[in-house]
């Protein structure tokens, strides 16, 4: 598989869902080998587990006293098109923008313009089993010859126990958005969180239905969506990785665990 950017530079602008700050981002071409990156008033911060400032409620990254926050969704897309090469610059906001939750429109407009480029891209293919765990909840890489994640959580509303298996059809979440229960919302603003969260952008769940108008757009959406964020996760590895990955209740926090675990593997690797 190729290495890859985008044919040109492209911009979006929007409401940061933690912030509440309105920022602008650019997308910048970059050749091989460049990796992603972002760039926030003077400063790159390579997308890598060593520059990973915060896991709590969103992925954060940050370099001499620069942070970009909640980086998850836009890493996602990215790893889905198997961009491999690109810097995002962020003006404006410290976050980027958070959209309709999901990574649809991302998608949407990045699809058409990614090319390829001539170097190959590096895989990372596991060759033993990774357990990271916290409390009941974990996640176990195994050695696999594709990439495939199995979410499954418990939520204590009507939705209860849910189960998701991702097999590489972008289409099964990138629909999915963020969520939140109605009953952590005083919680997360509590934590200064959430300031640009609403029914735009977040799905919000009851004790027995959503709030958003239209409902759900896949009946196991908030799993879906567990899932996409793990994909975007991984993407700090700087590259695509092969194995079958089954996290039960994990997060942002598990899931840098388990980046920082597979980071550790390909550090050892290259000595
Ligand atoms: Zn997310």
């Amino acid at each position: 598989m190729k290495q890859r950017t985008l044919k040109d530079r492209i911009d979006f602008e929007g409401v940061g869902i933690h912030t509440g700050e309105i920022s602008k981002i650019i997308l910048h071409p970059e050749p091989e080998n460049t990796g992603i990156r972002f760039y926030r008033e003077g400063v790159y911060i390579p997308a890598s587990p060593e520059f990973v400032v915060n896991t709590f409620h969103s992925t954060d990254l940050g370099s001499n006293g620069v942070v970009v926050k909640t980086v998850e969704h836009l890493m996602a897309t990215l790893h889905l098109l198997g961009v491999s090469n690109l810097t995002v610059e962020v003006q404006g906001g410290s976050e980027i923008p958070i959209l309709d939750g999901s990574g649809y429109l991302y998608y949407r407009e990045l699809k058409n313009r990614v090319v390829k480029q001539t170097e190959d891209v590096q895989i990372l293919n596991l060759e033993e089993p990774v357990v990271v765990e916290n409390g009941d909840a974990y996640i176990k890489a195994f050695p696999h010859n594709c990439f495939e994640i199995t979410y499954e959580g418990e939520f204590e509303t009507y939705f209860g126990r849910q189960r998701f298996t991702f097999r590489g059809n972008v289409r099964d979440i990138i629909l999915a958005r963020t969520f939140c229960f109605e009953h952590e919302i005083e919680f997360i603003k509590r934590k200064g969180l959430g300031k640009g969260g609403s029914l735009e952008n977040t799905l919000v769940i009851g004790r027995e239905g959503v709030y958003n108008e239209g409902g759900l757009r896949y009946q196991d959406e908030p799993v879906r969506h567990k899932v996409f964020d793990l994909v975007g996760d991984l993407y700090l590895l700087g590259m695509s990785v092969r194995g079958k990955f089954i996290s039960y209740k994990g997060g942002h926090t598990l899931n840098f665990e388990l980046v920082k675990a597979l980071h550790r593997r390909l550090v050892s690797l290259e000595v």
